[in-house]
């Protein structure tokens, strides 16, 4: 087994030593999907600094990091050596050298931020944009952490005067399937305690990679309905 570790390329054995050791799981890093959730960064950079300041102070949003990114770079960095033999099999098939550091920084920076703001950002930005394209006379603005970890809203619809009228979460297709539903129970759950209705808005990922929304005409449909008095033709 140990001869074939040779030939892996530098992305391959980062893989295998931040699988070895565990170095990506929440407990000995930080769980990137929820502070993305808690915070709703819009860049790279931003998540980066979200990373960091969730290990170095406390945030009223429970998460907690294990380290900054760099630390997370140096801790894959050294893990290279825990393992003699496997160390010298991989440095002897690519001259003598592991991964730099820089090159262990590259790596945790596209795991933790790079796929995380490709993976949950393009949903978040076409909900936000399409709801306030199709709902001109309100406003439609993305939740505050609060609101969306108490009631699992990430965008709030309010009249011209600041009042809310509703609020949507934004789910993937892939959510109403049964391994989901204790994610869906818990949800509903904290919808009721936010005191507006709550529309769920689904987006599908197609295979050529753009997110396209199902039911946007639907939750607007809705959302109207509750400012509209009955019998009102909202096209005038
Ligand atoms: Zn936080």
């Amino acid at each position: 087994m140990l001869e074939n570790e040779g030939i892996m390329n530098k992305n391959q054995w980062l893989n295998r030593i931040n699988g070895d050791y565990f170095l990506s799981q929440p407990k000995n890093s930080v769980y990137v999907m929820a502070l993305y959730a808690a915070h709703k960064p819009n860049t790279e950079k931003e998540l980066v600094t979200l990373i960091d300041s969730h290990y170095k102070t406390t945030c009223q949003c429970g998460i907690k990091s294990k380290g900054t990114l760099k630390m997370f770079a140096q801790k894959l960095y050294e893990a290279q050596s825990y393992n003699d033999l496997a160390k010298q099999l991989f440095a002897l098939k690519n001259k003598g050298e592991i991964c730099t550091f820089e090159e262990c920084f590259e790596y945790v920076y596209d795991l933790y931020v790079r796929s995380t703001i490709k993976k949950a950002g393009p949903s978040q930005s076409l909900s936000l944009e399409t709801l306030k394209q199709k709902l001109p006379t309100l406003i439609v603005e993305e939740s505050n952490s609060t609101d969306d970890l108490a009631f699992a809203v990430d965008i709030v619809v309010k009249d011209k005067n600041n009042n809310i009228l509703a609020g949507v979460q934004v789910k993937s297709n892939l959510y109403e399937s049964k391994t989901a539903k204790n994610a869906h129970k818990m949800n509903i759950e904290k919808n009721q305690k936010f005191q507006k209705p709550v529309f769920y808005l689904i987006y599908e990922k197609l295979n050529n990679g753009k997110i396209i929304l199902k039911n946007s005409d639907s939750v607007v449909d809705d959302i109207y309905s509750l400012i509209l008095p009955k019998n009102f033709d909202k096209k005038e």
